[in-house]
């Protein structure tokens, strides 16, 4: 942008010194700026054929004033004003509430102009607005901006109405000619002048394209910097083993990989061969197989010479995978060892003694096995598992462990592409799309809560059978704003209902650690039937022999979540099913619930997960690492997203985008932002 635009909205006509203080309380203080204050609606003021549009929506219409108006009033000052309308062939009612004054100005015959809600079974419009005479139509599309303070939106459109007039010609474009060529993109000044201005919603669209194109593109091309820089910038091991060895591992498994398992196994290999370092995340929907994959990798690394190390968010899952691991690869050679916070003294030291002696080749724990302490001889491979959500902050504390490790992310959870190419766009990502086979699909049950007594028979009923079940509640304790079903509650009364028949264990995050896995392995063993939970039993956890989840508030989770939830099922040979209790009020609400009964496929929730609940709201808290756009948004703009993703992948590759003249704009806009020095992106 030229200076002038960077000089003071003083500059602007109609701005004094008190309007630019208020101005600035909204963060504009340079002409650009309001320039770049761009609507977020448009009031649509277009004329329409009466025809057409549909009860109670919002319109314009013209046409003469064809009877005398009455005016009644309702006490002192409430009035109704009421006349008939001549809009080309239709005679309708306007109505006026409140708006006494507005009798003298409909004399018959006058033209007018009047917007307002139509009622399509009274041909009636209410108005609330109205104008007499020649009206000037070359507005009909009034932006709407964010005001704050003193700034109404009449003064703020009039602000920025006469910045643009008064500078356009300084409006300078600085995005490259062959892109904007590429994709015949209007000028930044062209932009700016449709947003602001439309004629109509085509204006709007195009100037839109442009804007999507140009902010998804800019943050592809960080992204695709901060790849290379850390592709470039990392000493990565290449890993070398015989290829006969890992093939004799694979045959020995006691199933055949899936088509899906065997791909995503010979992505993970090329990135370990390679001499960069692996920053790959896989994802798999629940019981899609990710465990052997991880095993795998870890022995092509143990084969390669190096160790290895498996993070798990929860101690449960720790024990779980070092019991499964060990199985696999111990006969194969490889020494595993558990590190948990529950390993202490003299058990501790010498693990971390024949860690650092390279005696250990595997392993496994939660997040505190790549802590200070914990000294490799000669890591190679560190997989994370189940960590979707783990932020962009700690995925790089990871990726920065001295070591320079490959580094795989796993996750059950299955986050649509349009999120993951944004979210994890600097990683490399692979999808186990595809279950193995001879899986029973999980009955899913949508009831309410006053069906509770025929769940609670039902469940009796799989009990009997020799299975057991799991109840989820959301929340621990009564709360006064929400009402929740407590865990506590639930387990009082379940422990009632089934006394003397079956034991039923409570489970929730404020037990201390050793009582949740006390609990956690009296179900397991199957000396308890039933687990009341909060959902801290949502990952990993694998009880073949449950086959019942019953969610209590079903509404009050995400769809991700309760396909999270209900994977803890559906593992055993025997038929599974998920029963949602739940009375949702809203109509997202009821959606959920009817999506959840209609599908099992992960993708598929998740793809209806963001269109419910939107992208902040995606991995159950805001700081997720997905960026906010200013005008594109990824949901609906996918396709252009897309595109600029593989723009930016050719673009940082090409010379001619690191020399050529034409990309010296968005080459600063990269410098800038550090993600050529490896800084991470807001
Ligand atoms: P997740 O991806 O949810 O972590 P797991 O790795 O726990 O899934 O696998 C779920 C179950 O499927 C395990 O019991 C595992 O042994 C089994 N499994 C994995 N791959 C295959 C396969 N190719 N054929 C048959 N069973 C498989
Ligand atoms: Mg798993």
């Amino acid at each position: 942008m030229t200076n002038i635009l960077n000089q003071s909205v003083l500059n602007v006509k109609g701005i004094g010194q008190e309007t630019s203080l208020a101005l600035q309380e909204m963060g504009l203080t340079k002409i650009i700026d309001l320039l770049e204050h761009l609507p977020y609606r448009y009031e649509d003021y277009r004329l329409k054929d009466l025809a057409d549009v549909k009860h109670e929506e919002r319109v314009t219409v013209e046409g003469k004033v064809h009877s005398e108006p009455s005016l009644m009033y309702f006490g002192k000052k409430r009035s109704k004003l009421t006349t008939r309308i001549l809009v080309e062939r239709y005679l309708i009612s306007a109505v006026f509430f409140n708006q006494p004054y507005v009798k003298s100005k409909l004399t018959l015959g006058a033209d007018v102009t009047i917007t307002g809600k139509w009622d399509q079974h009274r041909q009636t419009i209410t108005v609330s607005e109205v104008k007499v005479g020649e009206v000037d139509r070359k507005q009909d599309l009034k932006p709407l901006y964010h005001t704050k303070g003193e700034v109404t939106t009449k003064a703020l459109q009039r602000y920025i109405a006469n910045a643009f007039y008064q500078y356009e010609n300084d409006i300078i474009d600085n995005f490259p000619l062959s892109l904007r060529e590429r994709y015949k993109l209007l000028s930044k000044r062209d932009t700016l002048r449709f947003l602001h201005f439309p004629k109509n919603f085509d204006d709007v669209k195009h100037a839109r394209r442009r804007m999507v194109y140009e902010e998804f593109l800019l943050f592809q091309l960080k992204m695709q910097a901060l790849r290379k820089y850390e592709r470039e910038n990392s000493a990565g091991h290449p890993h070398q083993y015989q290829e006969d060895r890992l093939q004799e591992f694979i045959d020995n498994l006691p199933f055949a990989l899936t088509n899906a398992q065997q791909r995503v196994v010979e992505e993970i290999a090329t990135d370990l061969k390679s001499p960069y370092r692996m920053n790959r995340l896989l994802q798999g929907d629940v019981g899609s197989g990710k465990t052997v994959v991880a095993a795998i990798a870890l022995y092509s690394s143990y084969l390669s010479g190096y160790q290895g190390a498996l993070m798990v968010p929860t101690e449960i899952l720790a024990e779980q995978h070092s019991e499964g691991l060990r199985n696999l690869l111990e006969p194969f050679g490889v020494k595993v060892a558990l590190l948990t916070s529950s390993v202490k003294g003299k058990q501790r030291r010498q693990i971390l003694e024949d860690l650092s002696n390279g005696e250990i080749d595997l392993l496994i724990g939660t997040h505190a096995l790549i802590q200070e302490e914990v000294n490799f001889h000669k890591l190679g491979l560190v997989i994370t598992d189940e960590q979707h959500r783990f932020g962009v902050e700690q995925r790089r504390v990871l990726r920065e462990k001295g070591e320079s490790p490959d580094v795989l992310f796993m996750t059950a959870t299955p986050i649509p592409r349009t999120l993951a190419i944004t979210a994890f766009g600097e990683m490399d990502v692979s999808v186990i799309n595809e279950l193995p086979a001879g899986r029973k699909q999980i009955e899913t049950y949508w009831v309410k809560h006053n069906m509770l007594d025929r769940v609670i028979g039902f469940i009796d009923k799989e009990l009997r059978k020799g299975r057991q079940a799991y109840v989820i509640c959301p929340l621990i304790e009564e709360s006064e704003h929400l009402d929740v079903q407590n865990a506590i509650d639930v387990h009082g009364m379940l422990t009632h209902t089934f006394l003397e028949k079956y034991r039923v264990g409570l489970m929730h995050g404020k037990l201390p650690a050793e009582e949740k896995e006390q609990v956690m392995r009296l179900f397991s063993s199957n000396e308890a039937q039933v687990l009341v939970s909060t959902t801290v039993v949502e990952v990993g956890v694998n009880v073949p022999n449950a086959t019942i989840m019953v969610i209590y508030d079903a509404e009050r989770f995400g769809l991700s979540q309760l396909h999270q939830l209900r994977g803890r099922v559906g593992r055993g040979a025997d038929q599974s099913y998920c029963i949602l209790l739940a009375d949702p009020k809203s109509e997202t609400g009821k959606e959920r619930m009817r999506i959840m009964t209609e599908t099992n496929d992960g993708f598929v929730l998740s793809e209806k997960d963001l269109e419910l609940r939107g992208p902040g709201d995606f991995f159950g808290r805001k700081q997720s690492g997905v960026p906010e756009f200013k005008v594109a948004d990824m949901i609906h703009d996918y396709r252009a997203l897309e595109v600029a993703r593989q723009d930016a992948v050719q673009l940082i590759q090409s010379k001619v985008f690191w020399e050529g003249q034409d990309y010296k704009y968005l080459r600063e806009m990269i410098e800038t932002s550090g993600a050529m020095n490896g800084e991470k992106l807001d």
